[in-house]
């Protein structure tokens, strides 16, 4: 199971467990700014849901998981993680929708099976380095450089080497 919220700043969190790991995205987006930060923690599996707290500057997030407590600080589309407890005294709790998590995590598609590649057929192909006079209708290519060359063209667009034929 994720997580989301909206904080009143503006910031919107996800909050995911896969894999014995905290993930936790914060962005922010307000017409002059736009931040968008990724965390991910080593918590174990949460032993309960995610508690979103809005203090006086701060949201704080309280993951309580196999690994302990970890608290969060989510602050205009930057986290960081507390090396103590938070002060949570007056702070409001905010509501946390549940997600999903099928749909941001392991949703990777099967790749359908790659067919063999035909071999390349080199035999068939003519090699006519051996006559650059050939008056056929096929493109001509500059002696020099091996340049792509139109037939009515004097020089060598790409290294202008005279072109005799
Ligand atoms: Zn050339």
């Amino acid at each position: 199971m994720a997580y989301t919220a909206n904080l009143p700043t503006g910031e919107r969190v996800y909050l995911a467990n896969p894999k014995e790991q905290t993930k936790i995205n914060s962005s922010f987006s307000s017409p002059s700014q736009q931040q968008s930060q990724s965390y991910s923690l080593s918590t174990g599996k949460w032993t309960v849901p995610p508690t979103l707290f809005k203090t006086r500057n701060a949201a704080i997030v309280r993951i309580e998981a196999a690994g302990g407590q970890f608290f969060l600080e989510l602050q205009r589309g930057s986290i960081r993680v507390l090396g103590e407890l938070p002060d949570l005294m007056g702070a409001e709790i905010l509501p946390l929708q549940p997600e999903s998590e099928a749909e941001v995590e392991d949703n990777w598609q099967e790749m359908p099976p790659m067919r063999p590649m035909s071999p390349m057929r080199m035999g068939n192909m003519k090699m006519e380095m051996g006559k650059p006079e050939s008056s056929s209708l096929k493109a001509k290519f500059c002696p020099q450089c091996g340049a792509a060359v139109n037939k009515s063209d004097r020089f060598c667009a790409q290294c202008g080497n005279l072109l005799t034929t």
